[in-house]
């Protein structure tokens, strides 16, 4: 039997471009999430990003996109069991039967390279996600570290994105560009979510949600996923636990958003930086007990587990 009751789906994780990186699989491995360790779920979801390296040209994160795709298709060729979605049923079908799922998405849009064309291919890809910078200045516009806004590419850009069902995603955002967004997704009823973003009020950092964020992006019908990267949830490196993270939740439920947070945990995106005593998606569980010593109802932990962020899914996809 399961160890959990309820399934995991969660917005944010690096893991793809870490098995690129090592030429190894889904399974067996040392990463943060390798699937032969997440049987304790009633079943399993996962955005797997793949990441635009700031440091690489435009083309070689271009070029580093198309092997990450074929390379999950690889990996997945031996293993029938897990089903690579990119709809809303096909999600459904995995959910029916406790299967393993993911779901691809971009982080960073330096691989668009001011060419809307290649929006098409990444959604031909099957990617329905797309963070639309992560740091620095890019063809799409300026990051949460340099304060920018989003370019007129990148306003063309988001808006193709919603034209043909790719989910805009808010984390590594600036100010402005969050603004930009929830404007033009409001213009276009369309919902946005913030994959892997922690509380501003928790902890002070530009990665962070202020308040009013985080209410936004409740009132666009969108998610927040917590991430564990110790950076972003606060306090010194040593000392970041699992009740740290909860206590990110706790500040999102205490604005109402019970119904709009779920895990982003960033896991083979933040190194050896995860809450203790956490040492990959095995250890989920962790949060369960810390969630049901603070008093959290099961159906409230479930939710946050799976529920929001499957019901976000249905409503997005
Ligand atoms: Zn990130």
């Amino acid at each position: 039997m399961s160890r959990f009751p309820f399934g995991l789906c969660d917005t944010h994780c690096d893991t793809l471009t870490e098995m690129c990186a090592a030429h190894d699989g889904f399974y067996n491995t040392t990463h943060h999430i390798s699937l032969d360790r997440v049987d304790d779920f009633a079943f399993y979801t996962q955005i797997m990003a793949i990441y635009s390296d700031a440091g690489r040209t435009e083309e070689a994160c271009w070029r580093q996109f198309l092997t990450a795709c074929d390379y999950a298709e690889h990996c997945r060729e031996h293993h029938p069991e897990i089903t690579a979605c990119s709809t809303a049923a096909e999600l459904e079908a995995v959910w029916a039967r406790g299967g393993k799922s993911y779901i691809l998405a971009v982080e960073g849009g330096k691989l668009l390279a001011g060419d809307l064309r290649r929006l098409d291919i990444i959604r031909q890809r099957g990617v329905r996600f797309f963070t639309l910078v992560w740091g620095g200045h890019t063809c799409m516009g300026g990051a949460h570290d340099v304060g920018g806004t989003l370019s007129p590419f990148g306003i063309a850009a988001l808006r193709r994105m919603l034209e043909i069902g790719i989910v805009p995603d808010v984390s590594h955002a600036s100010d402005a560009i969050f603004d930009q967004t929830a404007a033009i997704c409001a213009e276009a009823e369309k919902p946005f979510f913030a994959s892997h973003s922690n509380s501003a009020s928790i902890h002070r950092h530009t990665r962070c949600l202020s308040d009013a964020q985080f209410t936004e992006i409740m009132r666009a019908n969108g998610i927040v996923g917590i991430s564990f990267c110790t950076l972003h949830l606060g306090a010194p490196a040593n000392a970041v636990t699992v009740a740290r993270a909860v206590d990110h939740i706790e500040h999102y439920l205490s604005l109402g958003g019970a119904r709009h947070v779920c895990f982003g945990g960033d896991l083979d995106g933040i190194g050896d930086d995860i809450p203790l005593p956490m040492r990959g998606i095995e250890h989920m569980y962790l949060f369960y007990e810390e969630m049901a010593r603070r008093g959290y109802s099961d159906a409230l932990i479930s939710d946050l587990f799976c529920g929001n962020a499957q019901a976000f899914l249905r409503r997005a996809l």
